[in-house]
């Protein structure tokens, strides 16, 4: 993506937002990379947010992981997305991801401050405060999708193979047992099978998923309006590559 000048940017986000507000049809495949274009300079304001369906919001996502992996990221001026973020946020998802320092949400998806709400928790398993925390994004802040991001080589999800015991983290990967029984896998089920973690871990996803929906009312009922999408995905931590999954 080439830089344009502060200026050309303002006057092509006027154009663009003007171009909508007329009631030009916009193919969904090209509203959000024009979205992320007006965001490379400044946080997404709440029009270019609100504007954007569930579905969008995963297909920029999706787009943003493509620049990742090919290393084309999106130049960012994070002081001035400090700036036109300061006071107020309106981030498009909230993702619920693991621990992992190598899946850093914002960075894979290639967004910028204010962008994204990013929970992280070792196993990226659901509990009551992630809830709330996912509560909060959406019905409360406008979020329009949930994704639970699950990834290769989890060392939680190895964990609860494992059933490692060590002090809160037991507590923690219980949480992730489910998947494991839930997990069908023909072959060796144990951590030292990397295809096996990864079933139990794509399991645990969308057992997050699933989970999300029966705990939380305010969230099924915004999915079942439309407001809000809920889903989930692995990433691949050896090639980069983030898959829908649910
Ligand atoms: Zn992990």
């Amino acid at each position: 993506m080439k830089r344009t000048p502060e200026g050309n940017r303002a006057v092509g986000r006027r154009s663009f937002l003007a171009s909508v507000v007329g009631g030009c049809a916009i193919a969904p495949l090209v509203f959000p990379s024009l979205l992320l274009g007006a965001s490379a300079a400044g946080a997404l304001t709440s029009e270019e947010r609100d504007r954007m369906t569930p579905s969008q919001v995963l297909d920029w996502l999706r787009k943003g992981n493509e620049r990742f992996r090919a290393g084309k990221m999106t130049p960012r001026d994070y002081l001035a997305q400090k700036r036109t973020s300061a006071a107020g946020q309106y981030p498009a998802a909230v993702i619920l991801g693991c621990l992992d320092s190598r899946v850093p949400a914002e960075i894979i998806f290639d967004a910028g401050i204010g962008d994204t709400f990013t929970a992280r928790v070792a196993g990226n398993v659901v509990n009551d405060d992630m809830l709330g925390s996912m509560e909060f994004a959406c019905a409360v802040s406008g979020a329009k999708l949930v994704l639970v991001l699950g990834h290769s080589a989890c060392g939680a999800v190895k964990g609860a193979i494992d059933d490692v015991v060590l002090g809160n983290l037991t507590g923690l990967l219980a949480r992730i047992k489910p998947a494991i029984a839930a997990t069908s896998f023909d072959g060796e089920r144990s951590s030292k099978n990397a295809k096996y973690v990864d079933a139990v871990a794509r399991t645990n996803v969308v057992l997050g998923i699933a989970e999300i929906r029966r705990r939380s009312p305010i969230l099924e009922e915004l999915e079942k309006k439309g407001s809000i999408q809920i889903t989930g995905a692995m990433y691949n931590l050896a090639n980069g590559v983030v898959e829908l999954v649910g």
